[in-house]
């Protein structure tokens, strides 16, 4: 069976990184959370005091863009963490500020180059399966499977508020809506590399499929890049 690389973009919040887990799994692929990354890279600028509502000391920032180690290490119960200059962070960048930190440090040239030097490195030897929302236009244009993941807005500010929700934070639906098409409208209006889907990629709207159906379309898809 042929290695190959697995593209898996689309909007914030639509399941890309449970389908592309998932998916790594099965195939014994690595996988690589590339919003990860670029929260990674928020958190830093937060903790550096790099960060106000208002503005990013870019400057600062893009002095410092080198000195940005980004790990992915798998932890005892399997699952794959992120680790920023050798601390684990997986908890610290999940949160809302963070998320909305890296909205913003990813309309940056010189964050965006640097990341992804980065993450085409993690993909010379294929069997990869990465999500974003560059992926299969700009970090592997010649990615042999392409997906496009989307749902409603509203579904996916349901599915994040119940994650959230899960894990003791106190949320409000209204919030992480607005958070939602807010990260939306910049994901898709950035200049630098904007969300769009790749010419050859397979969009997947899986705003009323079950994980079971939604299983059974990628791994036919996946069988057939890999005859
Ligand atoms: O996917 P996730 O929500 O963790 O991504 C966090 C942010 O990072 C997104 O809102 C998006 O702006 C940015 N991002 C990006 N390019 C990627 C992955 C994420 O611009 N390849």
């Amino acid at each position: 069976m042929k290695k190959i690389i697995v593209a898996i973009d689309g909007f914030s919040s639509c399941g890309k990184s449970t389908m592309a887990k998932e998916l790594a799994r099965e195939a014994g692929y690595v996988y690589v959370d590339t919003g990860a990354m670029y929260r990674a890279v928020s958190l830093f600028c937060i903790q550096n005091g790099w960060m106000t509502d208002s503005e990013i000391n870019a400057k600062e920032l893009e002095k410092h863009i080198h000195s940005i180690r980004i790990e992915f290490k798998t932890n005892a119960e399997g699952v794959s963490e992120t680790y920023l200059n050798g601390k684990n962070v997986e908890s610290e960048i999940r949160s809302l500020e963070v998320a909305n930190g890296a909205s913003r440090v990813s309309t940056l040239g010189f964050v965006r180059r640097e990341l992804v030097r980065q993450q085409q490195f993690m993909g010379v030897e294929k069997g990869i399966v990465m999500d974003g929302r560059d992926i299969g236009t700009v970090v592997f244009p010649m990615a042999e499977l392409k997906i496009f993941l989307t749902a409603s807005p509203e579904i996916r500010a349901k599915r994040r508020m119940d994650e959230m929700t899960a894990k003791g934070e106190t949320v409000n639906y209204e919030d992480v809506l607005a958070n939602v098409i807010e990260r939306d409208d910049r994901d898709q209006n950035r200049t630098e590399s904007p969300l769009r889907k790749a010419d050859d990629a397979v969009v997947i709207d899986n705003s009323s499929l079950t994980r079971e159906e939604q299983r059974g379309i990628l791994r036919t898809l996946f069988a057939e890049r890999t005859l």
